[in-house]
C-alpha cells in the first residue's frame, strides 16, 4: 500500500510540475473559466470538438498541486473521446472522489492517483474544479465555481 501511496503522490507531482495541455487553444469551439474561492484555484479550460467527439483540450491559469494536476490527467483522457464518454467518466470520479462509492483502480487508471484526496474533504473541490469547468464547457456555460 505504501508503494502505491508513492506511486500515486510521484503521478501528481509529475502532472503538477509538467502539465499536459497547458495551452490556450485559440480555434476552441468552446471555452469557460472554473474558480474554486475556497482555495483560490482558477483556471480556463478549451475545447476544439469534431461532432460529438473531443478533438483537442487546453487548459491555463493557477492553482494547487491537486487542481492542477487533476486538469493534466483529465484533459489527457479527455482527448480522443466523446463527450458522452467524458460525462460517464466524470460522474464515476465524482462518485469515488465524494466517497459515495469505492474507488475502482481498473476503470479509473490514472485517476485513481487522486483517491488519496477523500480523505480530505476540503480538497476534494479542488480534484473536481476541473471536471466541472470541462462539463460546463461541454454544456454550454462559460463559468463554473465548486459552490
Ligand atoms: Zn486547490
Amino acid at each position: 500500500m505504501n508503494d502505491l501511496r508513492d506511486l500515486y503522490q510521484e503521478i501528481i507531482l509529475d502532472h503538477n510540475k509538467n502539465p499536459r495541455n497547458f495551452k490556450k487553444l485559440d480555434d476552441a469551439d468552446r471555452a469557460a473559466e472554473g474558480y474554486n474561492p475556497l482555495c483560490g484555484d482558477h483556471y480556463w479550460f478549451y475545447v476544439k470538438l469534431d461532432g460529438e467527439k473531443i478533438v483537442d483540450v487546453g487548459f491555463h491559469g493557477a492553482g494547487c498541486a491537486i487542481s492542477k494536476s487533476s486538469a493534466s490527467v483529465m484533459t489527457s483522457m479527455a482527448k480522443g473521446h466523446t463527450k458522452d464518454e467524458f460525462e460517464s467518466v466524470f460522474q464515476l470520479f465524482r462518485s469515488m472522489i465524494t466517497g459515495e462509492s469505492k474507488f475502482d483502480e481498473e476503470t479509473l487508471g490514472k485517476l485513481a492517483a487522486f483517491q488519496g484526496v477523500c480523505e480530505h474533504p476540503s480538497r476534494v473541490k479542488c480534484a473536481i474544479l476541473p471536471w466541472h469547468t470541462l462539463h460546463g464547457a461541454l454544456a454550454g456555460e462559460a463559468k463554473a465555481t465548486t459552490e
